[in-house]
């Protein structure tokens, strides 16, 4: 039997509720020999769960899901077997995460203007372990304090794009983040292309140098993942997939929820390798 993989998890150094070891330890449970770590903006989570990992059979890809807009549209792109540990590279997304602690005092401010003034920033910064503060975390505050009933009411209501709180966010375009995930040794894959609506910018990704699409997705249709395999074989670019976990936070999916066989992760490190020989050859 082909070994597994999730390549689409986040951990409490973003906005999911899970530890690095909680990640582990969910893995193993699921039978997956490879999962990547995810999460927004922040490479923090990477190292702690290769830790967790060490006394088990289970390779952790260092991975990062950056936030990128085009025309108002949100647009995640994947990065995969980046330079995590590069100094360069960390200091490069500090802006990242400045912007979103300046974002949320911005939302704080004008939730005050409606009224709700039990939430500080201190609380909202105490949800996450790094400083990848974002919306998830200040809807689940307005929930405990019973300003919303759940998630999608706390975005309905205040959060969401042209909702009363809303504060857009500093982002990179697609093509910056392709071209930052690059630099830095990575796979650069469009997240969850289903989920978008825009797939009229996918040529213009592949142009940019993107390497793959993430046909696998928790809860996609199987139209939808039939659909981008054919885009991804059109475009000769990697198809990859995972669960998009976030602990509690997203109760709708899991790690594991989706997995792919190991032989996609071996075409991963196919490109990443050939790609690395195209640099030498061009240093030298
Ligand atoms: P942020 O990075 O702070 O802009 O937050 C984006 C995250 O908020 C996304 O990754 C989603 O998990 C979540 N999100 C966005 N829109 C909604 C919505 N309408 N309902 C629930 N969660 C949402
Ligand atoms: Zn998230
Ligand atoms: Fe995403
Ligand atoms: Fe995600």
């Amino acid at each position: 039997m082909s070994k597994l993989a999730d390549l689409h998890i986040h951990t409490y150094f973003s906005d999911s509720t899970d530890s690095p070891q909680e990640v582990v330890r969910q893995a193993i449970e699921k039978g997956l020999s490879c999962i990547a770590i995810t999460d927004h903006d922040v490479l923090d989570g990477i190292e702690p769960t290769r830790l967790a990992a060490e006394s088990y059979d289970l390779e952790v890809i260092p991975g990062i899901e950056l936030s990128t807009e085009k025309d108002k549209k949100d647009i995640h792109i994947l990065g995969y077997f980046l330079d995590y540990q590069n100094p360069q590279l960390q200091a490069k997304l500090n802006p990242f995460q400045e912007a979103r602690v300046e974002r949320v005092k911005e939302i704080l401010k004008k939730l005050k203007a409606f009224g709700i003034d039990n939430i500080s920033l201190e609380e909202v910064c105490a949800l996450t372990k790094s400083k990848a503060v974002g919306r998830p975390h200040v809807a689940a505050l307005l929930i405990e304090k019973g300003w919303a009933k759940d998630m999608n009411q706390a975005f309905d209501k205040y959060l969401a794009d042209g909702a009363a709180a809303y504060v857009p966010k500093w982002k990179l375009s697609p093509t910056e983040g392709i071209e930052l995930i690059h630099a830095y040794g990575g796979l650069a894959v469009l997240a969850h292309p289903m989920l978008n609506n825009k797939d009229e910018i996918i040529p213009l990704l592949v142009k940019a140098g993107l390497d793959g699409l993430e046909v696998y997705y928790a809860n996609a249709f199987d139209h939808q993942i039939f659909y981008y395999e054919k885009l991804a074989r059109k475009h000769k670019i990697l198809m990859t997939g995972g669960s998009d976990a976030h602990g509690q936070a997203k109760k709708h999916t899991y790690i594991g929820a989706q997995s792919i066989p190991y032989e996609l992760i071996e075409k991963m490190k196919e490109r990443v390798a050939s790609r690395q020989e195209g640099a030498k050859n061009v240093e030298s």
